[in-house]
């Protein structure tokens, strides 16, 4: 397709429209210009606008420095070991987005985008798009996952979800209930308690991590292994594998590692998963050491394969010595109740996770549940493509590092599906035109 408009109405055509200006839509760009394919890349704010409106004020990456890379393009700074702040993810990705030249069009926010003759019509606040195919690069972290029984809290205390908590200067004295142990609801919970709000951190399944292990990060360890490789064709359960919660990492100068543990001796109240809200009475399921006592395990299977690595390796001489960590501590009989009338909470903060937001997308493309059917990115509409979910072709796929395969693999066939629909219609072009002779 041509860049100039040909229909009225019709701001652009292009041969592809990609929505969103993170790293992902970003690096898809490039990609899509090293192929020589004509597009366009739709931002509703401005670049990395995700980094720069909906993270709360302290968070750092948990991937370090070293792992912030992108296509053709990588940290190159003076502390490769350091976590970056969200304002130096802001730099990061806008070096990238000048670095790349990418077509962007920034404070156009994308409001329809739905099948038409074989390509795709978007429709924004600032004109309309035609073109042969369309990425999804609009981030999977677009709405905070609140369960049903937030609506049964009891009046009185104030809900935040993780996607609106700023800093504890935007809090009211008083007891905090943290939902979700993640790396979300650890931070958070942390945070909170040291500005000496007492915390209550409800948990359900999480993952237990090391910052350090035998002297390294544990994100070098998980890229050395080929974990962060593993490809969604290669699991037993997909589902299950997009559903796993994010690691409990923090980055931190000191490098410290953030867990149950260290939460509990600063005072943390630790319970089991929030299942139930009975008047004033909030309900916590008993699976608390169960859960405990499997991230204790799958954390043990982790360190094995770590060590078995080494020593196929031959690399015991170069790294520390191998070591375990305390199992985590959990009370004999955890507290399964708290009524809000004996024990006040001012604020419950919902760190349940997050979801994309494709409200605007009309396309045969969705389960029964409302979910994007996708295989490895490839969505299950013609010229459809999504980058950044969880999982999505590796278990890398939703980190800024992830990109790079991701964006090279989809690429191809963005581009293998271009050449398709071309010759269709050049054929079906000819075909018209001898019979009109
Ligand atoms: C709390 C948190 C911590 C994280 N920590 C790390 C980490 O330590 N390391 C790491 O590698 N990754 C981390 N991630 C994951 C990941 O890197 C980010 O979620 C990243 O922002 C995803 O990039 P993206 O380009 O796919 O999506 P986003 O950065 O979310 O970009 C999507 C863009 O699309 C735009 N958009 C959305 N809808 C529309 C529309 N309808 N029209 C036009 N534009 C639209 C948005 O404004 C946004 O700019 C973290 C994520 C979260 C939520």
């Amino acid at each position: 397709m041509s860049g100039s408009p040909r229909r009225r109405g019709v701001t652009g055509i292009v041969d592809v429209v990609v929505v969103g200006a993170g790293h992902s839509g970003l690096a898809m760009s490039r990609a899509l210009a090293a192929h020589g394919v004509e597009h366009v890349v739709l931002e509703r704010g401005e670049i990395a606008n995700a980094w720069r409106h909906e993270r709360w004020d302290s968070l750092r990456l948990l991937t370090p420095n070293w792992q912030s890379r992108l296509p053709g393009y990588r940290y190159s700074g003076p502390d490769p070991d350091g976590y970056m702040t969200s304002a130096e993810v802001v730099d990061f990705i806008d070096g990238y987005a000048r670095h790349v030249g990418a077509p962007v069009r920034t404070a156009t926010a994308v409001t329809k985008l739905r099948a038409s003759d074989g390509g795709y019509a978007v429709e924004t606040d600032r004109g309309d798009w035609r073109c042969r195919a369309a990425v999804l690069a609009s981030g999977a972290h677009e709405l905070a996952i609140v369960p049903e029984l937030a609506a049964r809290m009891p009046r009185g205390i104030r809900s935040l979800t993780a996607k609106e908590y700023r800093s504890t200067a935007g809090l009211d004295w008083g007891r905090v209930l943290v939902v979700g142990a993640s790396a979300t609801g650890l931070q958070l919970a942390d945070e909170i308690r040291r500005s000496g709000r007492p915390v209550t951190l409800a948990v359900g399944e999480h993952i237990r991590m090391p910052r350090l292990y035998r002297g390294r990060d544990i994100q070098w360890w998980l890229e050395a292994v080929g974990i962060l490789d593993e490809r969604y064709d290669e699991v037993d359960d997909i589902v299950r594998a997009r559903r796993v919660p994010s690691p409990q990492l923090v980055g931190s100068a000191q490098r410290c590692t953030l867990d149950l543990n260290a939460l509990r001796e600063q005072g943390v109240d630790v319970v089991g998963r929030l299942v139930g809200v009975d008047g004033n009475r909030l309900q916590f399921s008993g699976s608390l050491a169960n859960h405990c006592a499997m991230a204790d395990l799958k954390l043990n299977r982790l360190l094995d394969r770590i060590d078995s690595w080494v020593d196929e390796h031959r690399a015991g001489d170069i790294v520390a010595a191998p070591e375990r960590f305390a199992p985590t501590r959990v009370e004999t009989a955890p507290r399964l109740v708290l009524d809000v009338a004996k024990q006040p909470i001012a604020t419950v903060i919902w760190a349940t996770g997050f979801r994309p937001d494709y409200s605007w997308l009309e396309a045969p493309a969705f389960d029964t549940k409302g979910r994007l059917c996708h295989d490895g990115g490839v969505a299950a509409a013609p010229g459809l493509y999504t980058l950044g979910l969880s999982f999505m072709r590796r278990r890398k796929s939703s980190y800024m590092h992830g990109a790079e395969d991701d964006v090279r693999d989809l690429s191809e066939h963005l581009v293998r599906h271009l050449r398709a629909v071309k010759s269709v219609t050049a054929r079906a072009a000819g075909s018209r035109a001898r019979q009109l002779r």
